[in-house]
């Protein structure tokens, strides 16, 4: 390690700038969207098993809710534009915009060229959690989601019910297409229920028991038509590993709702951003 210079200290004091100031992002109408759930119909419900993915639509307008059912469950989810896979969310961006963990009032944002919410957090009944003595808290887009890869290149496994393989499974059997081309469309994704953090000693990535349990739930607004995938971990709560059959994995539950009719009053489904794309030529 080279020697600290003499003014290392005084480097190290200099206080830390958030880096995007989000005072300036669009403000999500939460009274309206609440107000609306109130008179909103249950129109579909999915129960995601346990090691398995499903998919799921929301239109826009709608809201969709996943519940911890059985046991303590951490889920893996994916969002695209249900008529452009291409636009899907996008999981740095989000974390640069809103922090670490997402809860109410925040926004999942969806990929370059399009960078607008896809869905917009109403209600997080784990919002009471907020960061724990380790840095841990709930609801991470700092995990990208487990996978056969990075098990393979640690541990030389092969093993085929990590996350990314049933979102590939489960977006395939949707699509109609095959597990080729449906893994190209995989992303990063919002480890819902899941506790996490960064070790303060050595900056790794770190998971723990989460505190989900059965009845809990994450609720979001869907700002787009929405195409989902989500994943119940292998990992079960992740108090202990992911990437085997070992963990107690519990089903999870998708419920979509729909608003009354013109309950949204005027409304509108947010455009794509604004950018020229002229990129200076
Ligand atoms: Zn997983």
């Amino acid at each position: 390690m080279p020697d600290a210079p003499a003014d290392a200290a005084a480097r190290r004091a200099v206080a830390p700038v958030i880096c995007y100031p989000n005072e300036t992002l669009p403000t999500p109408d939460l009274a309206l969207y609440r107000a609306t759930r109130e008179g909103a119909a249950k129109v579909a419900e999915v129960v995601v098993p346990p090691r398995e993915a499903a998919c799921f639509r929301v239109a826009a307008g709608q809201f969709f809710r996943i519940t911890s059912v059985e046991g303590p469950q951490v889920g893996d989810l994916n969002l695209w534009n249900a008529d452009d896979l291409s636009e899907r969310f996008y999981s740095g961006k989000t974390r640069a915009l809103h922090g670490t963990h997402v809860t109410t009032g925040e926004r999942l944002w969806s990929s370059f060229p399009h960078l607008r919410p896809m869905a917009t957090i109403i209600e997080d009944s784990l919002g009471w959690y907020g960061i724990d003595e380790y840095g841990g808290s709930v609801h991470d887009v700092i995990g990208t989601r487990c996978d056969p890869y990075t098990g393979n290149l640690l541990s030389g496994v092969q093993y085929h019910h990590c996350c990314h393989s049933n979102l590939t499974r489960a977006l395939a059997d949707e699509l109609g297409v095959s597990l080729e081309d449906a893994e190209l469309h995989v992303h990063d994704v919002l480890n819902v229920f899941m506790c996490t953090g960064f070790t303060r000693d050595t900056g790794q990535y770190f998971m723990k028991a989460s505190p989900v349990r059965p009845g809990d739930h994450l609720e979001f607004f869907a700002e787009i038509d929405l195409l989902g995938a989500l994943s119940a971990c292998p990992g079960g709560d992740c108090s202990a590993q992911h990437t085997s059959d070992t963990a107690a994995c519990f089903p999870l539950l998708v419920e979509v709702f729909a608003a009354a009719d013109g309950a949204l009053g005027d409304w509108l489904s947010p455009s794509r951003n604004g950018y020229d794309r002229s990129h200076g030529r």
